[in-house]
């Protein structure tokens, strides 16, 4: 055997599982696709702001306690966002508490008493009639879109009530410094705990019987590597595990059991586009009076990007827009020039301001996450009818393969980086205790 423990995937799930597994003195070796650790979590330096551009996870949602462990560990902190929220619609360019979308969301409480699940959509159309509810149901159907990134036509209203019921706090913060200094910290802790990290390998296939994994692997300059241990951890996106048609797909053999196969089916991966903005200067803080001088969160009702954010607290020249769900699903096979274009467009619109807008920007820096044939989308979202898919997923098979990652996480944390955290930790107690027994 060349290890105990095989981990596939190097972002936060694979990384707090081998630090945990290597921790107990058990041989580790990773191996991920790309040429870096972190997967959905990747912050580049920007050459034109003084902050990193995030290209993915940028928040850290409510108490996420493995996450503020790892930053207190690393040396770093977090720091809330704060700042004020604007909602541009057609009454104009409005200051709105963000109470008020959280108050829309709370409107899912009512899925909770249905006898069966249905689609966010289905369920929303049952205050249709109400004209009192109508603007509550535009914001919780926007914010299911552009938070949960889901498709409201497919995802499950009563996940989405079980989210809110099990106390997901809207509470953000950002990392001090960006996701990097907590990824660069967990890679070293790996490191010294032994655990093996082979990047730029590409795993085609895991052969497993009970208490034996063989995975087979290629390198980006096409050497292939197979490695046996005795058990494997899985954290490999849902929409890797998903796909199935080309050289790109991850073969099991034997197959996954039926459970498995069919949690997978009624968990979707939701579609985001970010975009990191760089201006000349901020601009915004000085138009109209530098009435938008505190300004942290822009929504813009009806639009392909939803949201814009700025980095306040932190004063930059940087402004992220983004686009969740369905409006970013619809968007997917433009080009990066497009999307910029598209970008600056709304921002023009959101301020009044579209010469100044294209005057002051000075480039655009995003990734294709949709393409990306490591993650093939943003984050999971559960579908109607997918109460338990989570945890099905999450569940061991034959005490030889563990899953996690942030959609095997199980506690109202999928789709955040905290919750790959927890799965990953999580998944590592599973494996030693199976390992351990059988030494
Ligand atoms: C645009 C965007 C914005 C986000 N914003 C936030 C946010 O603000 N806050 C938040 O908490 N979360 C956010 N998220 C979600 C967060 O990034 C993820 O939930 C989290 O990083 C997932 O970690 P993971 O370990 O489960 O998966 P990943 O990070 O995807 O790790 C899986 C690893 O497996 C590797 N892999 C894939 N296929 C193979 C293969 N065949 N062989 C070997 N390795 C393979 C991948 O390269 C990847 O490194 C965002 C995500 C995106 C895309």
């Amino acid at each position: 055997m060349d290890a105990d423990a095989i981990v596939i995937g190097a972002g936060a799930a694979g990384l707090a599982a081998a630090r945990s597994l290597a921790g107990r003195s058990l041989r580790v070796i990773v191996l991920e696709a790309r040429d870096r650790v972190g997967g959905r979590a990747w912050s580049v330096p920007s050459a034109r702001a003084a902050v990193a551009a995030e290209l993915g996870a940028e928040f850290i949602h409510g108490r996420a306690e493995e996450t503020m462990a790892l930053l207190s560990e690393a040396g770093t902190a977090a720091v809330d966002t704060g700042g004020e929220s604007w909602t541009r619609g057609e009454g104009g360019i409005l200051r709105r508490d963000d109470a008020g979308s959280l108050s829309a969301f709370g409107i899912f409480e009512e899925a909770l008493t249905l006898s069966g699940d249905e689609s966010v959509d289905r369920f929303l159309r049952r205050f249709e009639g109400d004209k009192a509810m109508q603007e509550r149901v535009r914001a919780a159907r926007a914010f299911v879109e552009s938070f949960d990134a889901a498709d409201p036509a497919i995802a499950s209203a009563r996940a989405i009530a079980n989210e809110w019921r099990s106390g997901v706090d809207f509470a953000i913060a950002r990392p001090l410094g960006g996701y990097r200094p907590l990824f660069e910290h967990l890679r070293n802790a790996c490191a010294t705990a032994g655990v093996r990290t082979y990047l730029s390998t590409v795993v085609r296939r895991v052969s497993w019987r009970r208490g034996a994994v063989t995975v087979d692997a290629k390198s980006d300059c096409g050497e292939s590597r197979t490695i046996h241990a005795r058990a494997a951890i899985v954290t490999l996106p849902v929409g890797v595990l998903r796909h199935g048609r080309d050289e790109t797909a991850v073969v099991f053999d034997p197959e996954l059991p039926a459970a498995k196969r069919d949690a997978l089916g009624r968990i979707e991966m939701g579609h985001a586009i970010r975009i990191a903005l760089c201006f000349r200067t901020a601009f915004w803080e000085q138009i109209s009076d530098g009435r938008y001088r505190d300004g942290a969160f822009f929504r813009c009702v009806g639009q392909p990007f939803a949201a814009y954010w700025t980095q306040v607290p932190v004063r930059s020249e940087l402004i992220v827009a983004w686009a969740g769900g369905p409006p970013a699903a619809a968007l997917s096979d433009a080009s990066q020039a497009e999307l910029i274009g598209r970008a600056l467009d709304g921002l023009g619109a959101l301020f009044g301001e579209p010469a100044l807008v294209r005057k002051e920007f000075e480039g655009g820096i995003m990734h294709d996450w949709i393409h990306d044939p490591f993650a093939r989308g943003a984050y999971s979202y559960v579908a109607v009818g997918g109460g338990d898919a989570r945890a099905a997923l999450a569940a061991p098979v034959d005490d030889t393969l563990f899953f996690a990652g942030e959609a095997a996480s199980n506690g109202g944390q999928g789709g955040t980086v905290n919750g790959a955290l927890e799965s990953g930790e999580r998944a590592a107690r599973e494996a030693v205790s199976s390992l351990c027994a059988s030494r």
